[in-house]
């Protein structure tokens, strides 16, 4: 069944309870300012792991029973939701096989060693990866602890809505990183669930933005895999998708495109004026803002800062290179 319900998203959320924190909420004067509507930016880079992942992640893994905790899980990811799994397998005491292409940048190659899990790199692309971890699942009978389009995922993102609306009850509007679409389906259930009217606005890189092309085009199309900054938005929507691509053409308002040098500005401006270290796509929401690209908001909007894994030495030359940016523009 395609499709995730609120009721989803609660169980979740009792489920998660133990592994996933409930992350903060804070106001920005200064992009409120900007975007002329009361702006606060949503933490979720402070979970174990460096990003929202272990929702989902802790929602598939902690409801396995014990033959299939004993096979162990299997995933693809781009770094991110590699860790995430790693990290939660090794809470419950389950062999994690992570696949990655090898665009995934080292930093993240190493987090995942460290948690325990083994690691496979295969080619050049999300996809690639993939046919690796399904041969997995075929053939050692493991779990995939798919990296987006499962209900389950989906539903462990979507408490990220929850905590929304409770601590910011007046809340209009979102911004959400989009890369296969499990975190914007799960945020976009729970806060269309509590307002018809709520606008969810999806954003990402202009490079290789699979899901953009895939709405574009009606169903989900394959994309090159390019190098970004944002490189935990890259990867496809997988072409037999069964739950992101029909939950983001129903829920999703808008689908925004950011540059290279967009990121980079949000990366800096979120260093420089919020104190903040973000890696690319979990910055893209400000990106967005601060590009004017955001679009018709509505009075009390939140940005889901969604990770904060990237290398210091790429964090400190991208704010480097915008200090004079910065002096001018904010
Ligand atoms: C995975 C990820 C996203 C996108 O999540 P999807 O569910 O694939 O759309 C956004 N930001 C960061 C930091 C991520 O790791």
């Amino acid at each position: 069944m395609a499709g995730v319900e609120l009721a989803d998203i609660y169980a979740a959320r009792v489920r998660i309870a133990s592994v996933a924190r409930r992350t903060a909420l804070i106001p920005s004067p200064s992009l409120s300012a900007r975007a002329g509507a009361d702006v606060r930016l949503k933490l979720e880079f402070l979970q174990d792991t460096g990003s929202f992942k272990v929702r989902g992640a802790a929602n598939t893994i902690l409801a396995l029973d014990a033959p299939a905790r004993a096979k162990g899980v299997v995933t693809v990811s781009t770094g991110n939701h590699g860790r995430a799994v790693a990290h939660v397998a090794r809470l419950v005491g389950t062999k994690a096989i992570v696949c990655l292409s090898n665009l995934v940048p080292e930093n993240k190659r190493a987090a995942i060693r460290a948690l325990g899990a083994e690691l496979v790199v295969h080619g050049q692309s999300q996809d690639d990866a993939a046919e690796i971890a399904f041969d997995l699942v075929r053939t050692r009978g493991m779990t995939m602890v798919n990296p987006f389009d499962d209900a389950r995922v989906v539903a462990g993102q979507g408490t990220i809505g929850l905590e929304l609306l409770e601590d910011f009850p007046e809340i209009d509007s979102v911004l959400v990183p989009v890369s296969g679409g499990g975190l914007i389906s799960g945020i976009a259930r729970a806060l269309k669930s509590a307002r018809r009217d709520f606008r969810v606005i999806g954003v990402s890189m202009d490079r290789g933005a699979a899901m953009h092309a895939s709405l574009a085009a009606g169903k989900p199309v394959l994309v090159p895999d390019v190098d970004t900054l944002a490189d935990s938005l890259q990867g496809g929507i997988f072409l037999d998708n069964t739950h992101t691509f029909s939950m983001v053409r129903e829920l999703v308002d808008d689908l925004v495109l950011v540059t290279e040098e967009e990121i980079a500005r949000a990366m800096a401006y979120a260093f420089d004026r919020e104190h903040l270290c973000l890696e690319g796509g979990g910055a893209v929401g400000i990106a967005a803002i601060l590009a004017g690209k955001a679009g018709v908001l509505g009075r009390h909007a939140a940005i889901v800062l969604s990770g904060t894994n990237v290398a210091a030495p790429v964090l400190t030359r991208v704010v480097a290179e915008h200090r004079a940016w910065l002096k001018d523009h904010v």
